[in-house]
């Protein structure tokens, strides 16, 4: 356990539980603010138009082109939208690629932000935002990236389709699972990370048998609440850089991706960072690698690289990529061992 540590509380308000939508008009006004661009994806234009109905007046209009890693032309789009419609807040519906649009908004206007989160993906409590533009991912980290209220209403997430609850909680579950060994972390951000895992490896299942479980809902919501603050808190190593890797040069998405991996990144780093993982390999019956497998496969969750789309004769290139400026890790990060992992995502092959 590091005890000498500084720890960066995130000022977010956090308003959690089924009904929580409905402070929502409350949020905005409390915010001195009072018309809200509502932003969403094209898919969940609907409801964020209904939304915008809900909020009236409040409501300054609706941008739904939303779209993953947000693309620096859309943001564009989104900014002229804002300043047409003279709205003074964003209000992102949805999960990390319509958060992650109301964070470039934030960031070229000062726009508070409130995200109501609809999937499990975390970017709701990180000071994160990922841009791209001519295929060229950057990644900053601000303070000024930090929406300043986040609404968790499960009720929103009973129409989450099954595999992307268990995909999107699985990507919440590695910010969680790589927080604990984070050259920065702290015993609050390891407390959240084991609460976070234990509460989605319970929800998850429940979630798969029956998607209207709101109990389990609630738990998986929970989970993920915990689990992106950890990403938001502290830094992350192996397994992120991997799927960065994996998602911004080989075009894969981005939670099936970190589905894929979990397994595999943890059993590289199991026995460089056994104490710090020991809390979460119990979870998982004692062995942090298998047991992750273990638990995906029984979710259903996809399991083999190959079934991304991505080709076998690709392996070396993203190697190669993966060892160049990597980010700190427990254990080296080599590429002859790289390239192995990879060989056995790739395959959907059990981790050593
Ligand atoms: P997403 O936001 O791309 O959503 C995927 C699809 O699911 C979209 O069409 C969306 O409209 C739909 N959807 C969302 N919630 C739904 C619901 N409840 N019911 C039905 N459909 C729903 O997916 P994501 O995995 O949340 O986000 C991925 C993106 O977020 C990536 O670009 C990733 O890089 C980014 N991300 C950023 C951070 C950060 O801290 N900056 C953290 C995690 C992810």
């Amino acid at each position: 356990m590091n005890m000498n540590f500084t720890y960066n509380i995130n000022p977010s308000r956090i308003v959690f539980g089924a009904g929580a939508l409905d402070t929502l008009a409350d949020q905005i006004r409390e915010l001195g603010t009072h018309r809200a661009l509502i932003l969403s994806t094209p898919f969940q234009r609907a409801d964020a138009q209904k939304l915008a109905e809900r909020l009236g007046v409040l409501a300054a209009g609706v941008f739904s082109e939303a779209a993953m890693h947000t693309p620096i032309a859309v943001t564009r789009n989104a900014l002229a939208t804002y300043k047409a419609l003279q709205a003074d807040c964003v209000v992102a519906l949805g999960g990390g690629s319509t958060i992650g649009l109301g964070k470039a908004i934030a960031l070229r206007t000062h726009a508070p932000q409130i995200v109501v989160a609809t999937t499990y993906a975390g970017s709701e409590v990180t000071p994160i935002l990922g841009q791209t533009e001519d295929g060229v991912k950057t990644t900053i980290r601000d303070r000024k990236l930090l929406p300043a209220v986040v609404i968790y209403d499960p009720t929103l997430t009973l129409g989450l389709p099954v595999s992307m609850s268990v995909t999107s909680g699985l990507n919440a579950m590695a910010h969680a699972v790589e927080g604990v060994y984070a050259k920065d972390c702290n015993p609050i951000s390891s407390l959240m990370a084991v609460e976070g895992v234990r509460a989605l490896r319970d929800a998850l299942p429940a979630i798969v048998s029956n998607p209207a479980d709101l109990a389990a809902r609630t738990r998986a919501l929970y989970g993920s609440w915990l689990c992106g603050s950890v990403l938001g808190t502290v830094g992350m190593a192996l397994h992120h850089k991997l799927c960065h890797t994996l998602g911004g040069s080989f075009d894969l998405p981005h939670a099936e991706t970190h589905a894929i991996m979990l397994p595999h990144t943890m059993a590289y780093n199991a026995q460089a960072a056994a104490e710090a993982l020991q809390p979460m390999a119990d979870l998982f019956g004692g062995s942090i690698g298998s047991g992750l497998y273990e638990f995906a496969r029984n979710l259903g969750a996809p399991m083999a690289l190959k079934d991304l789309g991505l080709k076998e004769e690709q392996l070396d290139a993203a190697a190669q990529l993966a060892v160049k400026n990597p980010y700190w890790n427990p254990r080296p990060v080599e590429r002859a061992a790289i390239r192995e992992l990879l060989q056995r995502a790739w395959n959907g092959a059990r981790p050593e």
